[in-house]
């Protein structure tokens, strides 16, 4: 699940983007100061964080300058959230690092699609060539391993070269045709239901009801889809 940090010291705004981001599938954690924000970051690791710029003890900006020189968190993006006025041109001027501002009172629906197009924009989340990451899902291309969150997932040869042809095609069906070709080869002479077959396997694996696969759909008549 893609984690999001919420910092924000007003309750009532912190309450609203936190309801609105949970109402969007995201897991949302929260932070009410600079210093606090800081240790969750470290912990939780999130895919995003939301920062104001006014917090008490560690103001927002300070904190963005620390995430940047901190080799093992500087990846992550960062939304700024701000009052008009001085502090929106150090953002905009990237002094502090922000990946984007929002300048308050905004709208949770431009809010909402910031938020997406950020997720959409990370590395590593759209294919890169040495990761393909879907949700909780990861497959290190390089080392041919499958992690379920922090969880290694055991996988065949085929199982993994499935798993991967289907992950980087997202959102597209595939044929099983076109999964032999790719997965098994040209040379391959088998039966088509053996794509079937294993995509049943990688199902009892990946997904957390394989009757009621939520990943690797069936398109009937057609073949497998990998949802996005
Ligand atoms: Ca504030």
């Amino acid at each position: 699940m893609t984690k999001i940090l919420v910092v924000e010291d007003e309750t009532t705004l912190a309450e609203t983007l936190t309801d609105n981001l949970t109402d969007e599938g995201y897991e949302v954690f929260s932070a009410v100061d600079g210093e606090n924000a800081l240790s969750m970051i470290r912990a939780k690791m999130p895919d995003l964080v939301v920062l104001d710029v006014m917090l008490p003890i560690l103001d927002g900006l300070s904190v963005c300058r620390i995430v940047r020189k901190d080799p093992t968190i500087s990846h992550i993006p960062i939304i700024m959230l701000t009052a008009r006025g001085a502090e929106v041109d150090k953002i905009v001027g990237l002094e502090s690092g922000a990946d984007d501002y929002m300048v308050k009172p905004f709208g949770l629906g431009e809010f909402l699609a910031r938020v997406r197009a950020m997720l959409r924009r990370m590395p590593g989340r759209t294919a890169t060539p040495n990761e393909l990451i879907s949700q909780d899902l990861r497959v290190d291309l390089a080392g041919r391993r499958v992690f379920r969150g922090a969880q290694e997932l055991q996988l065949s040869h085929k199982e993994f070269d499935l798993l991967s042809e289907l992950m980087r095609n997202q959102g597209a069906v595939l044929s099983r045709d076109l999964i032999l070709t790719k997965v098994w080869g040209y040379e391959f002479f088998g039966d088509k239901r053996t794509v079937d077959v294993h995509v049943r396997w990688l199902r009892e694996k990946i997904e957390d009801d394989p009757s009621s696969p939520q990943r690797i759909v069936t398109v009937r008549g057609v073949g497998y889809r990998f949802e996005s």
